[in-house]
């Protein structure tokens, strides 16, 4: 065999084996369901954003227009007016936690990071790579912080001010942390200096749409905020942080040789991401989104009903598309690739998890727990709402 038909052999399997992989995907939180071949051509070319997404450097094969768009669109979802907002597309949601954190810590060097055990592992790799003290407050049941813990801490440590991560939906199980219980804490013991940051890496993209679900934006008092591209779906993993251009002034630094200022966690970046990331606001639009946003929150409910009125052991978030359950057999959690944690797996609800693979996964499981003696006797209950 040539090199040239093993080569072709080679990527026909892989294709084959992605394509396959993609079909049972479940247990972790990605939008599988774009299709991105309009901007396919950009691939044949350089493009790299080193630097501040606002400043033009010399080097002319970027994305920076792009890159704009594709932050103030943020900046409008997330009520941060256009002059006050810095921000940049990042690599995903933990250089986002990094650049947030990094942020505090230059703005309050003797600062001390507070965040709940449910955390993203980003938040206490951040306080290692930083070296800033880490109080890690207990979770609820539920997976979100324990506000009372939390009080303790802050008020055992007054004299340091406190950089706050709040999860806006955990990793694993999809929990809230309360933003207004977190600053009501605050102002009763009469903090003024403390910075805010919402890792909001899944649900980010998710409660702006839902009526109803708790309001994270800089019309309170957050400083920083990062999403990952994980909802809107990307071949290339990629996120936005958002933050306080007051912010960013303070640690900015003048880098001649690339023409540019020094604002960012890395040096190079993609240029293709904010390419992806302005395709899909563009071609899915506000509208597009809040309904891919609600019809996931909608499906996930379904599945937990699904669940619950057979009485499986599961637990859903309030506004969280991860639903929680008891851990099924090998085979399932391999063939749907779900996500373990102790007894228990959770199957996040995206936009490429529709009712009828919803279905097939209740009947594989039900028939798997013996509750069923096979698919085709089963009758599938209507949505209780
Ligand atoms: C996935 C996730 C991250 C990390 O995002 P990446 O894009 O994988 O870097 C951070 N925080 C939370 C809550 C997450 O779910």
């Amino acid at each position: 065999m040539s090199n040239k038909v093993a080569v072709a052999k080679e990527l026909a399997d892989f294709l084959v084996q992605i394509e396959q992989r993609s079909q049972f995907h479940a247990g972790y939180p990605y939008n599988l369901s774009c299709d991105y071949s309009a901007i396919a051509k950009f691939f044949n070319f350089l493009l790299n954003n080193a630097g501040d997404p606002y400043v033009e450097p010399d080097f002319g094969l970027h994305s920076r227009k792009f890159e704009q768009e594709v932050l103030s669109f943020f900046a409008e979802l997330y009520k941060i007016p256009e002059n006050e907002f810095w921000g940049y597309v990042t690599a995903g949601g933990t250089e986002g936690n990094l650049y947030g954190i990094f942020l505090a810590r230059e703005i309050y060097p003797n600062g001390i990071l507070y965040s709940s055990e449910d955390s993203h592992y980003s938040i206490p790799k951040a306080a290692k790579l930083f070296r800033i003290q880490h109080n890690v407050v207990n979770s609820q049941i539920n997976g979100e912080m324990n506000y009372e813990h939390f009080e303790q801490l802050i008020s055992e440590n007054r004299n340091s001010p406190p950089i706050i991560n709040l999860n806006i939906g955990t990793t694993v199980k999809g929990a809230i942390d309360n933003l207004d219980k977190v600053i009501e804490i605050l102002e009763r013991h009469q903090i003024k200096d403390y910075y805010i940051h919402c890792d909001a890496a899944l649900s980010g993209l998710i409660l702006p749409f839902i009526d109803g679900a708790p309001q994270v934006n800089f019309q309170k008092p957050i400083d920083s905020i990062a999403i990952s591209a994980k909802f809107i779906g990307s071949p290339l993993p990629c996120g936005v942080v958002l933050t306080k251009k007051k912010w960013v002034k303070k640690v900015e630094t003048a880098i001649e040789y690339i023409g540019s200022i020094d604002t960012t966690i890395l040096g190079s970046r993609n240029g293709h991401t904010p390419l992806i990331l302005w395709y899909a606001i563009q071609t899915r639009g506000y509208e597009g989104l809040a309904k891919e946003a609600n019809t996931c929150i909608n499906n996930a409910q379904y599945l937990f009903q699904q669940l619950k009125i057979r009485e499986y052991p599961c637990m859903l978030n309030k506004f969280s598309n991860t639903v929680v359950f008891q851990k099924p057999s090998q085979g399932l959690i391999k063939k749907w690739q779900l996500a373990i944690f102790e007894n228990s797996v959770h199957l996040i609800v995206m936009q490429n998890i529709d009712r009828d693979k919803i279905d097939t996964f209740v009947n594989e499981l039900l028939l798997e727990e013996g509750l069923l003696k096979n698919v085709g006797d089963y009758q599938l209950q209507p949505v209780l709402h």
